[in-house]
């Protein structure tokens, strides 16, 4: 876990954190480049009670290029 997704799991009540892990674990980051993805909860990040998707510049983890992520929700 991620320095921020640790200091969410220490405030937060036991079900908002499991609640916040599942949704997070939900939404994939997809590189624009490569097609790459992994979960926003994987990829150190948080993303609960979110609606749409969206777009950020990341490093990739598999062509290591900092590139746009749309960012989607699985299903
Ligand atoms: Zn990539």
């Amino acid at each position: 876990m991620s320095g921020i997704q640790k200091f969410f799991k220490k405030i937060l009540p036991v079900n908002w954190a499991e609640s916040m892990e599942k949704e997070s674990s939900e939404w994939n980051f997809r590189c624009s480049e490569c097609g790459f993805e992994r979960s926003v909860w994987e990829s150190g990040g948080i993303r609960w009670k979110a609606t749409g998707e969206t777009k950020t510049k990341a490093n990739c983890a598999s062509c290591e290029k900092n590139t746009w992520h749309k960012i989607y929700r699985k299903n």
